[in-house]
């Protein structure tokens, strides 16, 4: 492995944080993740669990030369139960292929985000990842059944049980579940995977102001009940922002909000009933001011993907500082414009968008450059305003090494001092993750 090689593992998914790691190890197996656990262990030598590194936080790559152990060749299926829906499977598997193999036999990952293409599912239960299906399946506590994972001394823990039902002792898989592999190195998963919809509709809705997204939004739950799947939302400013970025327009024309709700279900006649006695009551309440629908597969691609395309703009910015929050939902906006008021002139724009329907917004802040001062600006104001409104200051990212410093914002000491002695316990020596998740000093 070259130099350029290296580089892809040591830089994060944004190019926002960059470790000096000389060495990536690719192992195949879970015996060979215990092999070289266990020797850096005794030699006191610091691991970063990398997976997709498709991390927005900095959890995926070293902060310094912690040697970098990719799940990238652990890609193995190794049974389907079709008939629980248990899939077992090695930790390196893509989502995106898991999802395709799945949709052959009639199932669905109950996980979707824009980097399906990249991220593995090792990633995804390390930091417990939400992602567009979350309102309907729930997150990764609730599907993953059981799991593999080595400990920072080699020892493996099999709880990798495959059945929906067991009491016997402590839930230890949930150690695993979220802790972006500060605790243990996941090697195998057993996911529950539900059996794919044979009916899908999507709603793209305009609407005037944030209290009709709300009303259409209890509407939506009340009507569409079991068969509603998602509603997200963009703000005019995340519209205009794609169709600069991207060259993506809104099939509905411009509205200061856009409101997009997925219903999946099994029957076509009564799906489509309940949809659209849900659009004529929004309608006949004057709660919308346009909107199209969708129920053929590519035109209901065509509608999310001006969703998921949001992050791809990034790119193509000088810079933009990217938070991803949850708030009670009354508040869910009024952080948007709180910042738009703290931000002044200072940048290009500030931009919401998300998972309404699991009250997690993504805040965006674009800029013409990179400026620190500018993120010593945003940063203590965001987190501590988010704390104030009783939010989480990562609803799905995690901690990572950005966000590790604000963790007393997100939790009570009593917390932190117990999450540092689980740290202790299964990693005594600190070797895995070091610098993430919590604050360094
Ligand atoms: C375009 C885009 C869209 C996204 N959308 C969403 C979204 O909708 N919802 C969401 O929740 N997140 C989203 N993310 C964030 C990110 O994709 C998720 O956090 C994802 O779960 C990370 O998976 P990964 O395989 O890339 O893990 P990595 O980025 O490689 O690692 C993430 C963390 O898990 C640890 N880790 C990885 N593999 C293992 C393992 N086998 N054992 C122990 N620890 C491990 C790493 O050390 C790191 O701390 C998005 C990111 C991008 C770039």
């Amino acid at each position: 492995m070259d130099l350029c090689d290296l580089e892809k593992y040591n830089v994060d998914w944004y190019t926002q944080v960059r470790g000096c790691s000389a060495i990536v190890l690719k192992p195949k197996t879970t015996e060979e993740v215990s092999q070289i656990l266990s020797f850096c262990d005794k030699n006191r030598l610091a691991v970063c669990p990398q997976g997709g590194n498709t991390s927005v936080v900095g959890g995926s790559v070293p902060v310094f030369d912690e040697i970098i152990v990719s799940t990238e060749l652990m890609n193995e299926i190794i049974s389907l139960d079709e008939t629980s829906g248990i899939l077992v499977c090695q930790a390196g598997c893509i989502l995106e292929n898991l999802n395709n193999y799945l949709a052959d036999r009639g199932l669905i990952v109950p996980l979707d985000l824009g980097c399906k293409g990249t991220c593995h599912i090792g990633g995804n239960v390390s930091t417990n990842a939400g992602g567009m299906r979350l309102l309907r399946y729930g997150n990764m506590h609730g599907n993953v059944i059981g799991l593999e994972a080595v400990k920072a001394n080699g020892e493996v823990i099999d709880c990798l049980n495959t059945l929906k039902k067991d009491n016997t002792g402590y839930h230890l898989k949930h150690l695993f579940i979220g802790s972006e592999g500060s605790l243990g190195f996941i090697t195998k998963i057993a996911l529950h995977c539900p059996p794919r919809s044979k009916s899908r509709n999507v709603a793209l809705l305009g609407l005037q102001d944030f209290d009709k997204v709300l009303r259409t939004f209890r509407k939506a739950q009340a009507q569409l009940g079991e068969i509603l799947s998602a509603v997200d939302v963009m703000d005019s400013v995340t519209m205009d922002f794609i169709e600069d970025k991207n060259h993506q327009q809104s099939p509905i024309g411009s509205h200061p909000f856009h409101l997009l709700i997925e219903t999946s279900g099994s029957n076509e006649v009564h799906d489509s009933e309940k949809v659209n006695n849900f659009l004529d009551d929004v309608i006949n309440s004057n709660l919308i001011s346009n909107g199209t629908m969708a129920s053929e597969p590519s035109k209901i691609e065509a509608i999310w993907s001006i969703r998921e395309n949001v992050s791809n703009g990034y790119k193509k910015c000088g810079a933009v500082f990217y938070y991803d929050v949850s708030l009670p939902i009354e508040h869910y906006y009024s952080l948007v414009d709180d910042m738009r008021n703290h931000m002044g002139d200072k940048c290009e724009r500030v931009f919401g968008y998300g998972h309404l329907g699991d009250s997690n917004l993504h805040l965006q802040i674009e800029m013409k450059e990179y400026r620190k001062e500018l993120k010593d600006y945003v940063e203590p104001y965001i987190f501590k305003r988010t704390a104030e409104l009783k939010g989480s200051i990562s609803a799905e990212h995690g901690m990572g090494f950005i966000k590790g410093k604000y963790l007393n914002l997100a939790k009570p000491a009593s917390s932190i001092a117990l999450m540092r002695e689980l740290k202790k316990i299964l990693d005594p020596n600190g070797i895995l993750n070091p610098y993430k998740i919590f604050p360094s000093h």
